[in-house]
């Protein structure tokens, strides 16, 4: 059974790199009947931030990408943090040394300085000289019994037969040893490894069947290889995953928008949504088309509709073979679009407004916190009539915010909703339809509004959109929006007749 891992380093919040890292994971694992587990490599003290892992975990439960092993879920490979597995390490870095695989270098940092600038000097773009390659079993010993600190570094010259790159997305790699460091450290000099060792230690002692990880660490698999055939060790099979840029070709950062994953949920996405837009990106080798071939505007973005896809349907289409090996563009413009399916879909599912309506409630009582009109039964009928315009369920306040709270009459947008109505016209409209309205002994739920007002409009003897226009202002303060009938109906009678009067 084939066993992945994804293994953050907690260093911060989780980016949406290392949410599509770890869905590209689950989604392999499923696709083959197999598991994932949750590692993280907190080796790097200096850059351990405090909260990442309950961050890390809270975004991956979000997503739904629920690991089969980690933190909270203990299983035959625990522990599952890097750290509590220190003896593991130096306990391989021994068995290196003891083969000639490794070494102890004694340089100081200011003895490394000097050598990498006399080694620059002669034109070696090498970083060390390898000189404590060549001290004698005593002198080491000596060393060690001083109180001498030392780090392990790995022996390059010595791996017996070399295992030839391969990767699942980039294939084989030519002359990919060439570029490798001279003898790169695997244990520092406060017992902690480097990724190097902890990684391939790991990936082997927990079963990994095979390592997906990101691109920036391809450079590093050569020496991985070499640690592998050096321990006589089988490797597992490897596929480095292309990184994310932004549309102008810069690597993905917050200057370009939201990079954090707390940061999308915050701002009310879809889950699935969030993960079919990320997966996207370097899925298949079929490429986004724009509606309209010459347009530059990624607005035109139409992806194939089989490409909307939920978790489920993620991993029933995944095919590694198919992934793209160069880099991947990420538009935000498309997530919009993908939400809209997502929620449209949502909708339509059985229970999907009652869902979407307790979905947003909290949020909608936050952005109203002293309307009483911000219950359930409000935002179901809020959702209704707002389909077709909605992107996002958290969009709702800004769409109808006159559902929940009266109107601001005052905006420019509100005034210039009156421009070219005489005062006599804009008042005989609200005349009109206020006293009709109050006349009506039909309960209100079963009023024929939209029939009322067009009733009026015609004994007014005016055009729709001169009759309407000044009662939306009115009513909703708002140039846009559903059928000004179906607010009514949803203000309620009293509501919609205050706000007449
Ligand atoms: N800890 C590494 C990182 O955060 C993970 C690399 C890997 O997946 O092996 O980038």
């Amino acid at each position: 059974m084939v066993l992945l891992r994804f293994a953050p380093s907690p260093t911060g919040p989780l980016h949406l790199g290392g949410l599509r890292m770890a869905l590209y994971n689950h989604l392999f694992a499923r696709k083959h009947g197999g598991r994932w587990l949750l590692r993280i490599e907190d080796t790097d003290m200096s850059r351990h931030v405090p909260g990442s892992v309950e961050g890390i975990r809270k975004a991956l439960e979000w997503a739904g990408l629920n690991y089969d092993f980690g933190p909270g879920k203990e299983g035959t490979h625990a522990p599952y943090f890097q750290s509590e597995r220190l003896d593991l390490y130096k306990s391989y870095a021994t068995k290196l040394v003891e083969s000639g695989n490794a070494y102890r270098c004694f340089c100081t940092p200011d003895e490394l300085a000097e050598t990498k600038g006399r080694l620059a000097r002669k034109g070696s773009s090498a970083s060390y000289d390898r000189k404590c390659l060549h001290l004698t079993e005593e002198e080491v010993g000596r060393k060690i019994r001083a109180g001498e600190k030392h780090v392990v570094r790995f022996n390059g010259s010595e791996v017996p037969q070399r295992h030839q790159p391969t990767d699942l997305i980039f294939g084989s790699l030519k002359d990919a040893h060439a570029s490798l460091a001279t003898d790169p450290i695997i244990l520092k000099t406060d017992l902690f490894p480097t990724y190097h060792l902890a990684s391939v230690v790991d990936d082997h002692e927990m079963g990994i069947t095979h390592v997906l990880r990101g691109e920036e660490w391809l450079p590093s698999l050569p020496l991985h290889l070499d640690i592998y055939a050096s321990l006589n060790i089988a490797p597992p099979t490897f596929a480095h995953m292309p990184i994310l840029l932004n549309p102008d070709g810069s690597k993905m950062s917050k200057r370009h928008g939201d990079v954090r994953v707390e940061d999308f949920i915050k701002r009310g996405w879809e889950p699935d949504a969030v993960l079919n837009w990320a997966v996207l990106s370097g899925w298949g080798a079929v490429h986004d088309t724009p509606m309209d071939p010459k347009a530059e505007s990624t607005a035109s973005f139409v992806p194939d509709s089989t490409r909307v896809m939920n978790l489920d349907e993620m991993i029933e289409k995944f095919d590694i073979s198919a992934i793209t090996h160069r880099n991947t563009i990420l538009e935000a413009s498309k997530l919009e679009y993908i939400n809209r399916h997502h929620l449209m879909r949502q909708l339509l599912s059985p229970n999907g407004l009652d869902s979407c309506a307790n979905k947003v409630h909290s949020q909608i009582k936050e952005v109203f916190p002293t309307s009483q009109y911000t219950t359930v039964d409000i935002i179901k009928q809020a959702i209704t009539i707002l389909e077709g315009r909605l992107t996002n369920l958290y969009d709702i306040p800004k769409h109808a915010p006159y559902l929940f709270v009266d109107p601001d009459l005052t905006t420019e947008e509100a005034q210039s909703m009156l421009d070219n109505v005489p005062a006599d016209v804009y008042a005989a409209i609200i005349a009109v339809v206020k006293n009709k309205l109050e006349t009506e002994t039909e309960p209100w739920d079963e009023l024929d509004i939209l029939r009322i007002l067009l009733k009026e409009r015609d004994t007014l003897s005016l055009t729709t959109k001169k009759f309407m226009k000044p009662l939306r202002y009115a009513i909703t303060g708002m140039k846009d929006g559903p059928t000004l009938a179906d607010i009514m109906r949803v203000l309620g009678r009293e509501r919609t007749l205050a706000r007449l009067k």
